[in-house]
């Protein structure tokens, strides 16, 4: 990992845990970690829960200064306006959070997502100082047609469309076939996606910026697994999904434990 790199370790956790839960889960998760002298500053560690649940969580953080970063799992591109049920990227900024996911495979499937709209969600995130994880990967259909890198390559140009060069983003591969199924990519395919989505930022955000985003891998990712991760020199943390809802495991994941 190249020292302009801080570490990240994200909790996607879908649509799980009410916001009752989530004091719980993330009191729980403060705790253990620091019990086991984790250090937040070598390895980030955040969370992403449900809209109704970051007020919730926000108010813990911020309470007991918990070293812990958080976001939402989408934004809307809109400002304001007769938009119904869309969350602008102000509101989110208000709440403090400092990340936001988007261009999640399941918005881009299941809420027919376009790379045009993601681009204008990561352009409505950065004018709030929100740091878009902006998530690429191909299905596994775009596998077998057109090889790892070239679906997770065009979709990551898309995204950046609106996007200077002195932004703050962090970037996550996830290849679709790999999400929630148990099978995950290899470190090395990991490793060499990343490597040419750092090319991508290269060439569309200068040097500079290509050194200091983080690149996440995400794709059923566990304990067991997530150190092969670490030791890619473009692999710069790890998305995970299920694995983010057991404390102990994500505990374990964030300190790379077998
Ligand atoms: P998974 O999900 O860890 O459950 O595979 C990853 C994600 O969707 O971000």
């Amino acid at each position: 990992i190249n020292p302009r790199r801080t570490p990240l370790i994200a909790g996607n956790w879908k649509m799980n845990l009410d916001h009752l839960q989530a004091i719980a889960f993330v009191q729980k998760l403060a705790w253990s970690l620091k019990d086991a002298n984790h250090d937040f500053t070598a390895v980030e560690v955040a969370v992403f829960p449900p809209f109704t649940d970051i007020r919730s969580v926000q108010t813990l953080i911020s309470a007991d200064k918990l070293p812990l970063a958080f976001g939402a799992q989408d934004v809307s591109a809109q400002e304001s306006g007769a938009f119904t049920g869309e969350i602008s990227a102000a509101f989110l900024a208000k709440l403090e959070c400092q990340y936001v996911i988007i261009g999640h495979s399941e918005r881009r499937t299941l809420h027919n997502e376009t790379d045009e709209q993601v681009a204008a969600k990561v352009t409505a995130a950065l004018g709030q100082n929100l740091v878009p994880l902006i998530c690429v990967g191909e299905t596994a259909a775009d596998l077998e047609l057109h090889g790892p890198s070239a679906v997770p390559v065009a979709q990551l140009r898309a995204a950046l469309a609106g996007v200077s060069n002195a932004a703050d983003i962090v970037v996550a591969y996830e290849p679709v076939w790999a999400i929630g199924s148990g099978k995950a990519a290899t470190p090395e395919q990991a490793e060499q996606v990343a490597a040419q989505l750092r090319l991508v930022l290269q060439e569309t955000l200068g040097q500079d910026v290509a050194d200091k985003t983080r690149i996440l891998y995400g794709g059923s990712v566990k304990s067991g697994n997530i150190a092969a991760y670490m030791r890619e020199p473009n692999v710069d943390g790890a998305l995970v999904g299920g694995a983010s809802l057991d404390v102990t495991e994500f505990g374990n994941i964030v300190r790379y434990l077998k």
